[in-house]
């Protein structure tokens, strides 16, 4: 009796399927299954009970009782039949009456099976095998044996499908643990630093790359509090900064990656960047800090700061050298020009005359490099006020006027035709970019050409928002769109080295750090043949509105009292522009070191913002007083300068009490995320 299509069970394929999920076929008898047969038999009074298994060609025994029956061929079994039932059991109560059976081989031949009633054992639906009582005379079955036949089934099923469960309960350890050991792996070989901490700060796990760079073994630091890690006052401030976190979500690192230092376990401290995030896990919060030693990408940047500032310094001496013989060369062929006691012959003038042009070059030359010089060696100082632009533009134009006039070209100026824009400027350095433009767009104009003058208004142009612009159009040679970038490269001339223009092709590269230094921008549009734009932006003041200060106010600031030592009242004037007027902010004021440390004490602000270029006491001595007195050495202090050369931010850097050290021109975003960050070291207002 082969298998037909007609005997196999409509959902064979899944019914298959869930037999593997089972792991059960073919496995050696166990109790818990034998006690059911031995129940079916003993319950429904029968010699023989069998639970069995079906898989595509076998009938593989389970569970046996009263027949040594291992396994069978399927299209042999009473079995496969039971399989296919909808619902309810196969019973046979004779089987030499069912036409099916009667020449079955176990009713013809030993064991002589007269009666058979086999329940399937279904999971999910898919009957996988039966369990399944036999007598060798013909009988009936109760209604209540029949129940009982079932139930015992039904125990089966409970059996494997917690048999199902444990099984997919192991699979999904396994893979758990895979996946726990590929993250462990991957902790411990990755090059960065990993901590996780809880929400109270101890350290929760410690890699080996953090090991390494921290120079402790994890079981030494695991359940301590992570400010360990970190040099004075950000470990003392942690704590707090964590639990206030934790309270107003404000973060100031979590989420944001960024520089701070670290403390080995000798003591020592490095750089190192860090980025925290916040992860969920088991209904806890942790934070998972990733680290990595900069030291070798500030030491490079310091060495590379270094042999820039050999270079600037290079450079302004060889421009001071060369300036002494220079005068000379141009006073004595000056005199040799205007000498009529001895007047020169028409050839010796003409030579002369090269002569006293080609010094007078050399001298620009050497002014430019000088300027550059310092700029990049940020010993330019700028004396930021406000200015107004109709001033700087009238005296600009007064300047440049004869040398258009000579050239025919005209100057339309139309910056009379926007509103009186204010900007925070150096009066002079901004007058040297406006002066500059306006003259190589003399300078490149064709004969009789033209230029326009005009200024945007905040918005009138695409350099940041908030600033004015000056923009400087000529109807010029232009420039090639390739070229631009070529522009602000030093003693670069686009080809006019050739030409009769004079130039040094540093003017543009210098007026380019100026604006940048005072916080604007540079632009430029140019088609060849149609002419160039010149654009340059500045902040706008903020009684024109033009700085957006209300946006870059930071809700810490109310409540808070801060200090400003700083001896120059542009910078006081600056300041209270920024930070004046908003409710709840108290500015104090010290012309003096020596009043800066007064104040300090007996008003305790909560930031200090500190010029380190003050006359008397240097700054940094200020730093140490403000540290060794205990009414003030809490207090953060953000440090202000000119002075933007490595020295000075690496001496800076390295005290204890500095939050922010900021280069003038001041940004405003640098001044307000210093001020948030030193506030979130400090106490909350007490308001
Ligand atoms: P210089 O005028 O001394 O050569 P700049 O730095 O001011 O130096 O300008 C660099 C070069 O840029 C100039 O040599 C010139 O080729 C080009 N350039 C500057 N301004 C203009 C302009 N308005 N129109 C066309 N070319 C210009």
């Amino acid at each position: 009796m082969e298998p037909t299509t007609k005997s196999l069970p409509l959902d064979e394929s899944a019914r298959l399927a869930t037999l593997e999920q089972l792991q059960i076929f073919g496995t050696d008898p166990e109790p818990r299954y034998d006690l059911i047969a031995k129940l079916a038999a003993r319950f429904l009074q029968v010699p023989i009970a069998l639970l069995s298994f079906i898989d595509a060609e076998t009938l593989c025994v389970k569970a046996r009782t009263g027949i040594d029956l291992k396994k069978l061929p399927r299209h042999q079994t009473f079995c496969a039949h039971a399989l296919t039932l909808p619902q309810g059991c196969l019973l046979l109560e004779d089987t030499q009456k069912d036409p099916r059976f009667a020449n079955h081989p176990l009713v013809v031949g030993p064991p002589g099976i007269r009666f058979y009633a086999g329940y399937p054992i279904r999971i999910n639906g898919h009957a996988v095998g039966t369990l399944c009582v036999m007598d060798t005379k013909p009988r009936t079955l109760t209604a209540e044996e029949e129940q009982t036949l079932g139930e015992l089934a039904a125990m089966a099923e409970k059996l494997l499908m917690a048999r199902l469960q444990a099984i997919e309960y192991r699979e999904a350890m396994y893979r758990q643990e895979s996946l726990a050991g590929e993250l462990k792996a991957i902790l411990e070989t990755a090059a960065a630093g990993i901590i996780r901490i809880d929400t109270q700060g101890r350290i929760q796990s410690f890699n080996r790359a953090a090991e390494r760079l921290f120079g402790y073994r994890a079981a030494e630091v695991l359940g301590k509090n992570v400010s360990l890690l970190m040099p004075s006052p950000w470990a003392e401030a942690h704590d707090g900064y964590l639990e206030r976190y934790l309270r107003t979500r404000e973060a100031h690192i979590i989420g944001i990656g960024r520089e701070v230092r670290g403390r080995r376990a000798d003591g020592s401290e490095f750089p190192l960047h860090l980025a925290v995030s916040e992860v969920q896990s088991a209904g806890e919060t942790h934070f998972i800090g990733i680290v990595s030693d900069i030291s070798a990408l500030h030491e490079a940047m310091e060495a590379a700061q270094r042999a820039n500032q050999a270079k600037s310094e290079f450079l302004s001496r060889m421009s001071h050298e060369l300036r002494t013989p220079l005068n000379a060369i141009l006073g004595f062929s000056q005199l040799l020009l205007q000498s009529t006691r001895e007047p020169l012959g028409e050839r010796q003038r003409r030579h002369v005359e090269q002569i006293h042009r080609s010094g007078q070059h050399l001298l620009a030359l050497v002014n430019d490099v000088l300027d550059l010089a310092r700029i990049e060696a940020g010993r330019l100082s700028f004396s930021l006020e406000p200015v107004a632009l109709r001033t700087l533009i009238d005296e600009a134009l007064e300047l440049v006027a004869p040398l258009a006039d000579e050239k025919g070209i005209r100057i339309h100026d139309h910056s009379r035709d926007a509103p009186p824009g204010r900007v925070w400027a150096d009066f002079t350095r901004a007058k040297q970019v406006l002066l500059n433009l306006l003259s190589n767009a003399v300078k490149y104009n064709r004969p009789d050409g033209e230029i326009h003058l005009r200024v945007l208004t905040p918005g009138e142009h695409e350099g940041p928002a908030g600033q004015w612009g000056i923009e400087i159009a000529d109807t010029g040679i232009g420039i090639d769109p390739e070229r631009l970038d070529e522009l602000f490269q030093p003693f670069s001339r686009l080809g006019q080295e050739q030409g009769q223009i004079e130039g040094t092709g540093i003017g543009l590269v210098i007026s380019r750090q100026l604006v940048e230094q005072m916080g604007g921008q540079f632009i430029v549009h140019s088609q060849p043949g149609e002419g160039s734009r010149f654009i340059f932006t500045l902040p706008g003041t903020a009684t024109n509105s033009a700085i957006d200060v209300q946006n870059l106010r930071l809700p810490t600031l109310v409540g808070r009292t801060i200090l400003a030592i700083d001896d120059n009242p542009a910078n006081l004037t600056l300041l209270e522009q920024i930070l004046g007027g908003e409710a709840g902010v108290q500015l104090l004021y010290a012309p003096t070191a020596a009043r800066g440390i007064e104040l300090a004490t007996e008003r305790r602000p909560d930031v200090i913002l500190l010029d380190i270029h003050l006359p008397g006491i240097d700054g940094h001595e200020v730093l140490e007083r403000l540290h060794r007195q205990a009414e003030t050495e809490s207090i953060p202090v953000i440090a202000l300068s000119a002075d933007a050369s490595a020295e000075a931010v690496v001496k800076a850097e390295r005290h204890p009490r500095l939050v922010a050290y900021l280069t003038k021109p001041l940004r405003l975003d640098t001044l307000m995320s210093a001020l948030s960050q030193a506030l979130s070291l400090s106490q909350e207002p007490q308001t």
